[in-house]
């Protein structure tokens, strides 16, 4: 039995791979039929229509923390975030934002609770999205005021529905998809009364089965496009499965233009999880695909180790890798090439020894102690 993994990103402990696969890198599953939706644009990039599917995190320090804010920015980008979102609580916050941005590539989103002025504060900072609470902001002499200066720079409005901030009008419904939905109805049709088109729609909740079931809903009302994400999702592993199969499942059905993995740790652990749900999927490549097996009593190596040894080689090669490559590393030589036919190069260990495959053809027979850097040696030559 054969498992895949991917990118080396999927390996604990070791360092996030760089972000190489380029916007153009994407949709490559044919089998997915993308629902169609507005093409948006945030800054320098754009969202859905035949976009690709963008990875989104948000910082986890007071956006007034500019320092630490920046490094964390910083070193998201480089693991590959596409746009990023920052808490905008008060003032001082929102005015941090232009400082923000001389210093970062991607488009910044202020997340805006509660107080409307600190959206168009936000806004005059040079903000490039604004997520909205319905939940929290909800008067329409307010919704104006923001609609107005939205409009005059242009920059579009994420209303970001949370299964945890409902309305109490909403929060009654026994039925908590159609709450999600109504609220976001209601809010659209009052941003679009005000002359707001540039929508971005999201439904969270900490349940799966509702998310799913509002992100279905909502995406056969509107054309707008849908960022993805579960909300609260609890500990770490609780939220990596419960972000895949919730995301995941939403993005093999065609929906989802832009994803946030939320989970309880650094947040270049939901870069890690994001890369993986879209490149698990086929929908974009990172870096190459790992095959590996779990490993059984027929395995006489220590296969964990030797798949980290690759993956670090290979992160660290000075060298472009294709990213539609697909690497083999199995436990056995009775099972391995067969079972990871597939795989454009691969090595199947056994005692001592461990066997080179291409396509399941077997290629030569080498020492278990350089199998490894054979393996590299072979990928850098083009495989
Ligand atoms: S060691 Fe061999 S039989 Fe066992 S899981 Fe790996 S490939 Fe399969």
């Amino acid at each position: 039995m054969a498992y895949k993994i991917n990118p080396s990103t999927s390996l604990p402990g070791l360092p996030v791979a760089k972000a190489r696969a380029g916007r153009g890198n994407a949709e490559r599953c044919r089998s997915i039929k993308r629902r169609k939706t507005k093409s948006i644009k945030i800054g320098n990039i754009s969202i859905g229509g035949n976009h690709p599917i963008l990875i989104q995190s948000m910082v986890k320090a007071p956006t007034k923390n500019i320092k630490t804010v920046l490094k964390q920015i910083n070193g998201l980008e480089n693991a590959g975030c596409e746009i990023i979102r920052v808490a905008v609580k008060d003032k001082q916050d929102a005015k941090a934002i232009s400082k923000i941005k001389r210093h970062i590539r991607i488009p910044i989103v202020a997340d805006i609770h509660f107080n409307y002025k600190f959206a168009l504060e936000a806004i005059d900072s040079g903000v490039d999205k604004i997520r909205l609470n319905p939940g929290n902001i909800f008067k329409k002499d307010q919704i104006k005021e923001v609609a107005k200066k939205v409009k005059e720079k242009d920059i579009p409005i994420r209303v970001g529905v949370n299964s945890g901030s409902l309305r109490q009008k909403y929060s009654r419904s026994n039925n908590p998809e159609v709450a999600l939905i109504e609220q976001a109805r209601d809010y659209i049709r009052i941003l679009k009364d005000f002359g707001i088109d540039k929508i971005v729609i999201s439904l969270k909740s900490s349940n799966i089965g509702e998310t799913i079931n509002a992100y279905r809903k909502i995406s056969k009302l509107y054309n707008y496009p849908l960022h993805l994400g579960v909300t609260a999702t609890g500990l770490f592993y609780d939220g990596i499965v419960k972000s895949s199969l919730g995301i995941g499942l939403l993005l093999l059905e065609g929906i989802g233009d832009t994803i946030r993995v939320s989970l309880l740790e650094d947040p270049l652990q939901e870069i890690r999880v994001a890369k993986n749900i879209l490149s698990s999927l086929g929908i974009r490549r990172f870096g190459p695909d790992y095959i590996c097996c779990p490993t059984c009593g027929r395995c006489e190596v220590d296969l964990r180790k030797k798949a980290r040894e690759l993956a670090l080689k290979l992160e660290n090669l000075n060298h472009k890798i294709s990213g539609d490559l697909t690497i083999a590393l199995m436990g056995c030589m009775v099972n391995g090439p067969g079972e990871a036919k597939n795989a454009d190069i691969g090595i199947a260990f056994g005692k001592k020894k461990g066997i080179l495959f291409k396509k399941g053809r077997i290629i030569d027979t080498i020492d278990q102690d350089c199998c490894v850097d054979m393996l590299v040696s072979k990928i850098k030559m083009g495989v």
